[in-house]
C-alpha cells in the first residue's frame, strides 16, 4: 500500500487517461496505491476539491493558497479556516516560501501569506503543507514562529539539503520526496533519502508536476509514486514493502484526520504494524 501525499487532482493532464479523474485514481489503486492528499493551490478551487473527495473516499483535501499563485485579494485568516472547516480539509496548504520566482509574488506578500496560513492551521489544530524553494533561513524562521509542533506538518517536494531537512525534522516536520529523487543529477537528495528517519518520511508526486524515471516528460499521474518508494527502497538497502509500510503509517500519524476514511485494509495492516 502506498499514499501519494501530494498531488493536484483538479489539474490532471488531458494525456493523463484522457484528463479523468475516475481512470487515473482506478489506475492508481491497481498499482496499490490506496490513500490520495489533493492539495489545494487556490481558495476558489475548494469546491471542486470536495466533490472529488465526495466521489472517491480515497481522496482527502487541503485548503489553501499558493506561495507563487498571484491572487487578486489575500485570503484572511478567517478565509482560511473558513474553507477549511467548510470544505472538510485534513491540512492547510500548499503555503511556504519559493524565492526562486520571486518576480511572480514578492517576498513580502509571501511572507505575509505564509504567516497567515500557519496562524489558522494552529487555530484549527490542522498540519500545514510547506512549500520551500531558495528560501531555507526565512521559511525555517518562521516556521519556528508561528507552527504548532502539536499538529505539525510536512515539507513537500523536498529539493533543499540535509541540514535544512534535519532541522525541520526536529521541529516536527515531516519531510516529502517526489519523483525529482530518481532525476540523474539528484545525487544530493538520495543520499538525504538515506540519511533522515524513515519514520519521518512522506513519498508523493506532485502529480500532474514532476514524473518520476523513467516517465520523465510525461505528465505525472498519482501511480508513479511507486517509483520513489522504490527509489528510497534501494538507497536504504531495505523492502519496497517497508518503505511503503511506513511511510502510510507516516502519513496518517501526521494527517490525523483523514484516518477515519482510511481504507479498511489499511486501517487493519497499519494497526498489526505498531507503526501508528
Ligand atoms: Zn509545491
Ligand atoms: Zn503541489
Amino acid at each position: 500500500m502506498f499514499v501519494d501525499s501530494h498531488c493536484h487532482l483538479d489539474r490532471l493532464s488531458d494525456q493523463t487517461h484522457g484528463g479523468d479523474i475516475a481512470a487515473t485514481l482506478a489506475a492508481a489503486r491497481a498499482a496499490h496505491v490506496s490513500q490520495f492528499l489533493a492539495v489545494a493551490v487556490t481558495l476558489e478551487e475548494m469546491p471542486e476539491l470536495a466533490s472529488i473527495a465526495r466521489a472517491h473516499h480515497d481522496v482527502a483535501i487541503s485548503a489553501g493558497l499558493h506561495p507563487l499563485h498571484q491572487s487578486e485579494s489575500e485570503p484572511s485568516v478567517a478565509d482560511i479556516k473558513d474553507a477549511a472547516e467548510q470544505y472538510g480539509a485534513v491540512a492547510i496548504g500548499e503555503t511556504g516560501l519559493d524565492y526562486h520566482y520571486q518576480d511572480s509574488v514578492p517576498i513580502e506578500v509571501q511572507h505575509e501569506r505564509f504567516k497567515r496560513h500557519l496562524i489558522a492551521a494552529h487555530e484549527l489544530e490542522l498540519p500545514v503543507i510547506i512549500h520551500t524553494r531558495e528560501a531555507k533561513e526565512e521559511t525555517l524562521a518562521l516556521l519556528r514562529e508561528y507552527s504548532d509542533p502539536r499538529v505539525g506538518g510536512v515539507l513537500h517536494c523536498f529539493t533543499e539539503d540535509l541540514a535544512m531537512a534535519r532541522e525541520a525534522v526536529r521541529l516536527g516536520f515531516y519531510i516529502s520526496l517526489s519523483g525529482i529523487i530518481t532525476f540523474r543529477n539528484a545525487a544530493p537528495l538520495r543520499e538525504l533519502a538515506r540519511q533522515l528517519p524513515l519514520d519521518r518520511l512522506l513519498i508523493e508526486t506532485d502529480s500532474p508536476y514532476l514524473a518520476p524515471v523513467p516517465h520523465r516528460g510525461k505528465p505525472n499521474e498519482p501511480a508513479w509514486v511507486v517509483q520513489v518508494s522504490e527509489c528510497i527502497a534501494k538507497e536504504r538497502g531495505i523492502s519496497v514493502d517497508e518503505v511503503a509500510m511506513q511511510t502510510t503509517a507516516n502519513f496518517y500519524r501526521l494527517f490525523r484526520a483523514a484516518t477515519p476514511d482510511a481504507p479498511e485494509h489499511v486501517k487493519e495492516a497499519l494497526a498489526h504494524s505498531g507503526l501508528l
